[in-house]
Protein backbone atom coordinates (compact mmCIF):
# COMPACT_ATOMS: atom_id res chain seq x y z
CA UNK A 1 0.00 0.00 0.00
CA UNK A 2 1.32 3.38 -1.34
CA UNK A 3 -0.49 6.06 0.57
CA UNK A 4 0.18 10.01 -1.52
CA UNK A 5 0.86 12.64 0.55
CA UNK A 6 -2.41 13.64 0.34
CA UNK A 7 -3.24 18.27 -0.01
CA UNK A 8 -6.31 19.41 0.04
CA UNK A 9 -7.18 19.28 -4.08
CA UNK A 10 -8.50 23.23 -4.53
CA UNK A 11 -6.92 23.38 -7.62
CA UNK A 12 -10.67 23.24 -9.80
CA UNK A 13 -11.81 25.79 -7.14
CA UNK A 14 -13.21 28.81 -8.83
CA UNK A 15 -11.21 32.28 -8.68
CA UNK A 16 -12.88 35.19 -8.11
CA UNK A 17 -11.92 38.90 -8.35
CA UNK A 18 -14.37 40.11 -5.64
CA UNK A 19 -11.87 42.35 -2.88
CA UNK A 20 -10.85 39.81 0.44
CA UNK A 21 -12.33 40.48 3.75
CA UNK A 22 -12.45 38.15 6.52
CA UNK A 23 -15.56 37.45 8.81
CA UNK A 24 -14.00 35.35 11.74
CA UNK A 25 -16.24 36.63 13.88
CA UNK A 26 -18.64 34.90 12.93
CA UNK A 27 -17.97 31.64 13.65
CA UNK A 28 -16.62 29.97 17.19
CA UNK A 29 -14.29 26.72 17.18
CA UNK A 30 -14.95 24.47 19.79
CA UNK A 31 -15.62 20.37 19.77
CA UNK A 32 -17.38 18.47 16.62
CA UNK A 33 -19.38 15.22 16.39
CA UNK A 34 -17.08 15.13 13.02
CA UNK A 35 -13.64 15.11 14.58
CA UNK A 36 -11.85 16.97 17.00
CA UNK A 37 -12.30 20.42 16.75
CA UNK A 38 -14.64 22.41 14.55
CA UNK A 39 -15.93 25.61 13.36
CA UNK A 40 -19.45 26.72 14.25
CA UNK A 41 -21.79 29.70 13.63
CA UNK A 42 -22.48 32.11 15.97
CA UNK A 43 -25.29 33.83 14.26
CA UNK A 44 -27.45 33.07 11.18
CA UNK A 45 -24.67 33.79 7.97
CA UNK A 46 -25.92 34.61 4.68
CA UNK A 47 -25.05 32.81 1.13
CA UNK A 48 -21.94 34.17 -0.02
CA UNK A 49 -20.21 35.54 2.82
CA UNK A 50 -16.29 35.02 2.79
CA UNK A 51 -15.37 33.03 6.36
CA UNK A 52 -11.70 33.45 6.78
CA UNK A 53 -8.93 33.15 4.75
CA UNK A 54 -6.85 29.45 4.86
CA UNK A 55 -3.43 30.90 5.36
CA UNK A 56 0.07 28.91 5.98
CA UNK A 57 3.39 28.58 4.97
CA UNK A 58 3.27 27.99 0.91
CA UNK A 59 5.81 25.32 -0.08
CA UNK A 60 6.77 23.06 -2.79
CA UNK A 61 5.06 19.20 -3.41
CA UNK A 62 9.02 17.88 -2.48
CA UNK A 63 8.88 19.82 0.09
CA UNK A 64 5.39 18.42 1.16
CA UNK A 65 6.63 14.92 0.39
CA UNK A 66 9.60 16.02 3.17
CA UNK A 67 7.54 17.10 5.98
CA UNK A 68 4.66 14.61 5.71
CA UNK A 69 4.78 10.73 5.17
CA UNK A 70 1.25 9.44 4.98
CA UNK A 71 2.62 5.49 5.02
CA UNK A 72 4.25 6.36 8.16
CA UNK A 73 1.23 7.67 9.82
CA UNK A 74 -1.10 5.51 11.86
CA UNK A 75 -4.06 8.29 10.86
CA UNK A 76 -4.17 10.70 7.99
CA UNK A 77 -3.84 14.21 10.01
CA UNK A 78 -2.49 16.89 7.68
CA UNK A 79 -3.00 20.92 7.35
CA UNK A 80 -2.11 20.76 3.93
CA UNK A 81 -3.67 22.57 0.59
CA UNK A 82 -3.46 22.64 -2.64
CA UNK A 83 -3.18 26.32 -4.39
CA UNK A 84 -1.57 25.39 -7.61
CA UNK A 85 0.46 22.51 -9.17
CA UNK A 86 3.55 23.76 -8.15
CA UNK A 87 2.13 25.05 -4.53
CA UNK A 88 0.83 23.65 -1.34
CA UNK A 89 -0.37 25.71 1.55
CA UNK A 90 0.79 23.94 5.36
CA UNK A 91 -1.85 25.70 8.07
CA UNK A 92 0.50 23.69 10.11
CA UNK A 93 2.92 26.55 10.03
CA UNK A 94 1.73 30.16 10.22
CA UNK A 95 -2.03 28.77 9.99
CA UNK A 96 -5.19 30.14 11.74
CA UNK A 97 -8.46 29.24 12.92
CA UNK A 98 -9.57 27.89 8.90
CA UNK A 99 -7.87 24.64 9.82
CA UNK A 100 -10.35 23.33 12.21
CA UNK A 101 -13.34 23.80 9.54
CA UNK A 102 -14.27 20.27 9.19
CA UNK A 103 -14.55 18.43 5.81
CA UNK A 104 -18.27 17.06 5.28
CA UNK A 105 -19.74 15.56 1.59
CA UNK A 106 -22.67 17.95 2.02
CA UNK A 107 -20.81 20.79 2.67
CA UNK A 108 -22.57 24.28 3.51
CA UNK A 109 -19.60 25.82 1.99
CA UNK A 110 -16.70 25.94 -0.14
CA UNK A 111 -12.61 26.78 -0.70
CA UNK A 112 -12.30 29.74 -3.40
CA UNK A 113 -8.91 30.94 -4.98
CA UNK A 114 -8.59 34.77 -5.13
CA UNK A 115 -5.16 36.16 -6.81
CA UNK A 116 -3.26 33.41 -4.87
CA UNK A 117 -4.77 33.47 -1.34
CA UNK A 118 -7.60 30.75 -0.62
CA UNK A 119 -10.90 31.98 1.04
CA UNK A 120 -13.57 29.63 2.96
CA UNK A 121 -17.21 31.07 1.62
CA UNK A 122 -20.39 29.43 2.23
CA UNK A 123 -22.33 28.38 -0.56
CA UNK A 124 -25.78 28.75 1.08
CA UNK A 125 -27.09 30.31 4.28
CA UNK A 126 -25.79 28.71 7.52
CA UNK A 127 -28.21 28.70 10.53
CA UNK A 128 -26.57 29.97 13.92
CA UNK A 129 -25.15 26.67 15.53
CA UNK A 130 -24.63 24.56 12.71
CA UNK A 131 -21.19 23.30 11.44
CA UNK A 132 -19.66 25.40 8.72
CA UNK A 133 -18.27 22.10 6.52
CA UNK A 134 -16.58 22.04 2.80
CA UNK A 135 -15.57 19.57 0.89
CA UNK A 136 -11.74 18.80 0.82
CA UNK A 137 -11.34 16.93 -2.31
CA UNK A 138 -8.65 14.88 -1.97
CA UNK A 139 -7.49 13.89 -4.88
CA UNK A 140 -8.54 10.35 -6.49
CA UNK A 141 -5.44 8.00 -7.60
CA UNK A 142 -5.69 4.84 -9.69
CA UNK A 143 -3.75 2.98 -7.70
CA UNK A 144 -5.82 3.59 -5.16
CA UNK A 145 -7.38 0.15 -3.42
CA UNK A 146 -10.12 0.57 -0.74
CA UNK A 147 -7.43 0.67 1.89
CA UNK A 148 -6.00 3.94 0.64
CA UNK A 149 -9.97 4.96 0.37
CA UNK A 150 -10.22 3.81 3.99
CA UNK A 151 -7.43 5.67 5.10
CA UNK A 152 -9.17 8.58 4.07
CA UNK A 153 -12.07 7.84 5.35
CA UNK A 154 -15.25 10.08 5.77
CA UNK A 155 -17.35 10.44 9.18
CA UNK A 156 -19.15 13.56 8.16
CA UNK A 157 -22.39 11.60 8.89
CA UNK A 158 -24.50 13.14 5.95
CA UNK A 159 -26.70 11.16 4.08
CA UNK A 160 -24.56 12.20 0.60
CA UNK A 161 -21.35 10.65 2.62
CA UNK A 162 -19.22 9.06 -0.16
CA UNK A 163 -17.54 7.54 2.67
CA UNK A 164 -13.93 9.01 1.88
CA UNK A 165 -12.37 12.20 1.73
CA UNK A 166 -10.64 11.34 -1.61
CA UNK A 167 -12.72 12.99 -4.45
CA UNK A 168 -14.13 9.75 -5.80
CA UNK A 169 -16.78 9.53 -8.66
CA UNK A 170 -20.15 10.65 -7.73
CA UNK A 171 -21.83 6.94 -8.01
CA UNK A 172 -18.77 5.38 -6.22
CA UNK A 173 -19.32 5.24 -2.48
CA UNK A 174 -16.59 3.70 -0.24
CA UNK A 175 -17.88 1.56 2.67
CA UNK A 176 -16.64 0.23 5.82
CA UNK A 177 -17.37 -3.73 6.04
CA UNK A 178 -20.16 -2.99 9.20
CA UNK A 179 -22.08 -0.12 6.33
CA UNK A 180 -21.82 -2.31 4.05
CA UNK A 181 -24.77 -5.18 5.59
CA UNK A 182 -27.60 -5.06 3.35
CA UNK A 183 -30.46 -2.79 5.59
CA UNK A 184 -33.50 -4.75 6.33
CA UNK A 185 -37.11 -3.31 6.29
CA UNK A 186 -38.51 -3.30 9.87
ZN1 LIG B 1 -18.70 12.13 4.17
Amino acid sequence: MKHHAQARHATTAPVVKSSPRTNEHLFEIRGSDIQGKGAFALVDIPKGTRLIEYTGEKISNAESDRRYDDDTMTRHHTFLFTLSSRTIVDGAVGGNDSIYINHSCEPNSESVIVRGRIWIETTRKVKAGEEIVYDYQYEDYDDYTMTDYLFYACRCGSRKCRGTIVKVPPRKRIKPKRAAAKKKKS
